[in-house]
Parts: C-alpha cells; sequence; structure tokens
C-alpha cells in the first residue's frame, strides 16, 4: 500500500487567503434581513459571518493538511527512510505541527472578533473589526506561508512514490546500461511490471512482482538510471534517491555482461560492484553474470578468477537459464539476513 496517496492538496497562503475571503464574503452578501432591522444588526451579522466563514475555512484546510498525512512513526520502512532521506524526520514533524497549531491560533481569533463585533456600538466598528481579524489571519497564514510551500511539494513527491509492498521481500538489481537487467526483471516478473516516476529525478522505477504457486514471494526493483553508474558522479539528490532505493532493498543484485557487449570493461563494472557495495552498507550484494549463452569460456574464467573471493552466480537472463535459480538463492540469503538481526 502507497500509504500517501490520500494526501491533502495543499494550497499556497495566499490561495488559502484568496479562498477563505472570497467565501466569506460570498457568505455575508447572501444574509437576508427583515425590513427595518436596526443596520448596527445587520452590520453586526455580516462581520461576524465574515469572520466565522473566513475563521473555518482557514481552520478546516490547515487541519485538513495535517490529518490527511499518516503517522510517521506507523510508516513502514521505505516510505520513512524516505522522508527521512530527502526531509528529516524531526524537520518533517515539526512542520507539520506548526501548521496543527496555526489552525488553532486561526480557530482562537476568530472567537475572539466574533465576540468584539457582537460588541461593537456602531457599523464602522464592526467593519473595522472585521478588517482586522482579517489582518491578523493574513498575518498567521504569512508566517507559515513557505512551510505550506514545503509541504505542497513535499505531498505532491510522496503521492508519486512507487507503491512497494513491504510485507514481501525487495530485490534491488543493479549494473551497467544493457547488462540484462530489464531483461531479468521481465523473465523472472509474471505481473508486467509497474512504472511509476521517482521523484527528484527523471528516472522511473520498476516494480515486478514475483510469484510462486500463486502466491506472491517477492518483488523485483529495476531503477534505470539511478543504480546504472558511478554513484561519485551524481549529484546531491541523485544520491538521496540512490540512498532511498537501497533502503528499500533486502537485496541488491549486480548484473554482470562479461561479454563485454554492453561497452562496459569487467574493471568498470567491479568498480561500480565496489561503489554499489561501499554505499549499500549492511545490505547484501549478489553478483550474478548474465548473457552466459554467448560469453566465452575465457573471458568467464577471467571474471570469475577475479571475484574469486566471494560468490557468483551465472544465468541467461535471454533464454532464462538459472533466473530461478538467482532468485532463490537471493531469497536464501534474504531469510539468513533476516535470521541474523
Ligand atoms: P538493461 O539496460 O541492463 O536493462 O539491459 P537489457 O535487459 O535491456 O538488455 C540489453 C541487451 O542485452 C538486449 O538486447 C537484451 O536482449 C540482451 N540480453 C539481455 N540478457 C541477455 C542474455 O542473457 N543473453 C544474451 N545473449 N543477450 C541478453
Amino acid at each position: 500500500m502507497q500509504p500517501f496517496r490520500k494526501l491533502a492538496h495543499v494550497h499556497s497562503g495566499k490561495e488559502l487567503l484568496d479562498i477563505a475571503f472570497r467565501r466569506a464574503s460570498k457568505s455575508a452578501s447572501s444574509l437576508s434581513f427583515k425590513r427595518g432591522t436596526p443596520p448596527i444588526v445587520m452590520a453586526k451579522a455580516r462581520e461576524i459571518t465574515r469572520v466565522r466563514t473566513a475563521g473555518d475555512i482557514l481552520y478546516h484546510r490547515l487541519q485538513k493538511i495535517v490529518k490527511s498525512f499518516p503517522s510517521i512513526d506507523s510508516l513502514e520502512g521505505f516510505y520513512r527512510d524516505f522522508i527521512d532521506i530527502f526531509y528529516g524526520v524531526d524537520n518533517f514533524k515539526r512542520i507539520l505541527g506548526s501548521i496543527y497549531k496555526a489552525s488553532f491560533i486561526i480557530k482562537r481569533l476568530q472567537r475572539r472578533y466574533v465576540r468584539l463585533i457582537k460588541r461593537a456600538q456602531t457599523p464602522e466598528e464592526a467593519r473595522k473589526l472585521c478588517i482586522q481579524a482579517y489582518g491578523r489571519m493574513s498575518s498567521v497564514i504569512d508566517m507559515i506561508s513557505d512551510r505550506l510551500n514545503f509541504l505542497a511539494e513535499a505531498f505532491r513527491t510522496l503521492k508519486s512514490l512507487p507503491a512497494v509492498d513491504l510485507s514481501v521481500p525487495r530485490i534491488v538489481v543493479s549494473g551497467y546500461p544493457n547488462v540484462g537487467k530489464s531483461t531479468f526483471v521481465s523473465k523472472v516478473s509474471t505481473a508486467s511490471p509497474e512504472v511509476a516516476e521517482y521523484p527528484f529525478t527523471t528516472k522511473n522505477v520498476i516494480v515486478g512482482c514475483i510469484y510462486k504457486d500463486s502466491r506472491k514471494i517477492c518483488q523485483i526493483i529495476d531503477t534505470p538510471g539511478l543504480l546504472d553508474r558511478p554513484i561519485s558522479e551524481r549529484n546531491v539528490l541523485e544520491k538521496q534517491a540512490i540512498s532511498a532505493i537501497i533502503h528499500l532493498a533486502n537485496i541488491i543484485l549486480f548484473i554482470m555482461d562479461p561479454t563485454l557487449s554492453s561497452g562496459y570493461t569487467i574493471e568498470e563494472q567491479i568498480n561500480l560492484l565496489g561503489e554499489i557495495e561501499s554505499y549499500s552498507k549492511n545490505k547484501p550484494v549478489i553478483v550474478v553474470l548474465n548473457k552466459i549463452d554467448i560469453a566465452d569460456e575465457t573471458t568467464l574464467e577471467k571474471v570469475r578468477r577475479e571475484l574469486s573471493d566471494r560468490k557468483v552466480l551465472e544465468m541467461s537472463a535471454l533464454l532464462g537459464e538459472n533466473v530461478d535459480k538467482v532468485i532463490e538463492y537471493a531469497l536464501k540469503i534474504i531469510g539468513e539476513t533476516k535470521g541474523a538481526d
């Protein structure tokens, strides 16, 4: 489940005030009075309606923003990590808290000015009090205007995050372009993979499900453009995006092309492997040599020797050879890692 799909739309401070004051005017002008009603009574009723309506709208809109956000502490892994990596959990909570507080300040102002208007002696005084109330409400909204802009952007981003089922393990694939990652993902995942935009980058995240005996056993995630080039050359946002994806993974499959048909040397590929490993800290990284159907034995031997200090799997994603074994092995390692936690 994607926990952010139902986040409220966040208006800018200016938009919020426009909406509130426009509605307030409309409500006040739709009031009707019996003939002969004293001007002071009519004036007070109008100004009270204005202050009440504007206050209610601002209060409810601000409340809605905060209430539409799920409790950060109850969020699961990836989504909480994402907030932490991109915005900082404490910072996010502080900002939501200040919006919530602002809603109560608006409510208090509304009550106070309604009381004052009730005691007004003249239509002019009532009008002046209403203008004062508007001014003070505007100041409150102006004060949180930057935070509203921040939330508007953050909510848009969070809504677009890919829906990842966190109840089953996640395998993230990595490796240079053209080594066979997407061929592998489409070969092992039976459902057609979901392609979701990935915030802050022009990249997509591809999430495929793997079923066994009609039970979903894991998800496989490909991130074209992210985990397929040296991380050291990335900008800050991309590094953050990479961190979030790595947080999402239970395991990373590093796919190598020993035939060099992808255009990258073995050395370049091993260097990238080193970077991914140093970036992924405690996440297991499994190396898989792909395209063994066309790889020549001498090169394969050379790669095996270079990686002799680790377990290396081999497959042909194109022919579907050994692909199930790779998934089984990954799940076994995930199981062992979990057991060791
Ligand atoms: P990606 O950029 O890493 O996702 O790579 P692709 O999956 O798009 O594959 C790049 C090219 O390699 C395509 O032409 C695939 O058909 C080919 N390819 C992928 N896996 C294999 C394989 O196991 N054997 C052979 N011979 N070709 C493969």
